[in-house]
């Protein structure tokens, strides 16, 4: 505990993965905006260098410490390690009071760990998802239930996930439903581009150069793929359904923004070489990949941040993984789970093209994972239980 006239609590961030910069965005802007009570240290593991570097400047964060931690075909193993030692320093150096990871990466996991073995109370956003698998997603499961097991406080976007952390044995007292600190970014950066002329430009002439078709008023499907366990038969399946279903459907267009993980480049990149309403682009920045969601007709993705974004924008999702640890999508009726059956996804995609009532059904507006408000909430219970 603090005294209000006493130095100020000093917060350190750690993170490095493309969503974890969006979701700790907002905290960081809030954190700054409370300057007289918070000294903010951010730590950045760059876990995805080449998604990150120009994301984070867009985003307005002070990068104070870059691990550059990535190496070429680094093993789990070797990329935890590396953290731990490269980390550690850096509390060294710091000292913080409090540190603050998010989600489920190896950075989120790694940064929690050095805490506890520096006695050093952590604090979990995006705490008690889970998809009670874990090898499904692959380290993730492991990741958040780790950093559960030590965290002090627990910031969990829904009920469920309080749920699943008091399942656990966490104390109640120390777990706060907050919503997700992702819709807190995507408002602000969809706000920005309704209201900024120079950013609503630069974004709309970068979408016109890279994609070939008129991505304002043409229908297009967006899709995203990644996920380590999909890598394999999965991905070859959804090539083959997607492959199917742009056939069928050669009036609509699909994008599909590809990542940088060169197992998932070489499934996919078969697919342009056959079909011309089907574009593999590179990888977008989050500014326009926002509103590209805002523009499609609906989305097809394995992404764990993407099921949360859609349901905001009215936007259905059709989900190409097994399980999943964000549920309430589903229960809400925006977000379908398909997996990878070629024949299941066909069939779920062509429905929503073609059965009117089934897509007005998924693409109600009605986000169980915040309204826009998580990092308030956040930076108000450090407050109310630091100061
Ligand atoms: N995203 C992006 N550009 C893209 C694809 C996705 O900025 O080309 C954003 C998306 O809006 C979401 C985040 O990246 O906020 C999700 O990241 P990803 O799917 O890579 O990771 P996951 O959420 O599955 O961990």
């Amino acid at each position: 505990m603090k005294n209000k006239l006493d130095n100020k609590i000093k917060v350190l961030l750690v993170f490095g993965t493309r969503p974890e910069v969006i979701k700790m965005a907002p905290i960081f802007w809030e954190l700054k905006k409370n300057s007289e009570v918070f000294k903010t240290t951010t730590c950045v593991t760059s876990q995805h260098k080449s998604l990150i570097s120009k994301l984070i400047n867009s985003l307005r964060i002070k990068v104070d410490f870059d691990l550059r931690i990535m190496k070429k075909n680094q093993k789990l193993s070797d990329l935890t390690s590396a953290l731990l030692k490269n980390i550690n320093i850096v509390i060294e150096e710091t000292k913080p009071d409090i540190i603050l990871v998010q989600g489920d990466t190896i950075s989120a996991f790694a940064g929690a760990l050095c805490a506890f073995y520096n006695n050093i109370k952590i604090c979990h956003i995006e705490a008690g998802l889970r998809s009670f698998d874990m090898k499904a997603p692959f380290p993730e499961e492991f990741c958040r239930k780790s950093i559960s097991s030590i965290s002090y406080l627990n910031f969990s976007p829904t009920n469920l996930n309080k749920t699943n952390l008091i399942n656990e044995g966490i104390l109640k007292k120390n777990i706060y439903v907050t919503g997700n600190t992702v819709i807190d970014c995507l408002f602000e950066v969809l706000d920005l581009y309704k209201r900024n002329k120079h950013i609503n430009n630069t974004i709309n002439r970068t979408l016109d150069n890279k994609i070939s078709f008129n991505w304002r008023s043409d229908k297009f499907i967006l899709i995203t793929g990644h996920r380590r366990e999909n890598i394999g038969t999965a991905f070859e399946n959804i090539m083959l359904a997607l492959s199917s279903i742009a056939k069928t459907n050669n009036k609509i267009k699909f994008v599909y923004p590809i990542h940088p993980n060169p197992l998932v480049r070489t499934t996919f990149e078969k697919l342009t070489k056959r079909l011309n309403n089907f574009f593999i682009i590179e990888p977008l920045d989050y500014f326009e990949f926002s509103v590209l969601m805002s523009k499609c007709f609906f989305l097809m993705t394995d992404s764990g941040g993407i099921q949360e974004e859609a349901p905001s924008l009215g936007k259905p999702v059709l989900l190409m993984r097994e399980k999943t640890e964000r549920i309430e999508g589903v229960y809400e009726g925006v977000v379908k789970l398909v997996g990878s059956n070629i024949k299941t996804i066909a069939k779920e995609a062509n429905l929503l093209i073609s059965n009117t009532n089934e897509y007005k059904k998924m693409s109600k507006i009605n986000n169980p994972y915040g309204n826009g408000m998580a990092a308030k909430k956040i930076i108000k219970v450090l407050k109310d239980r630091f100061l």
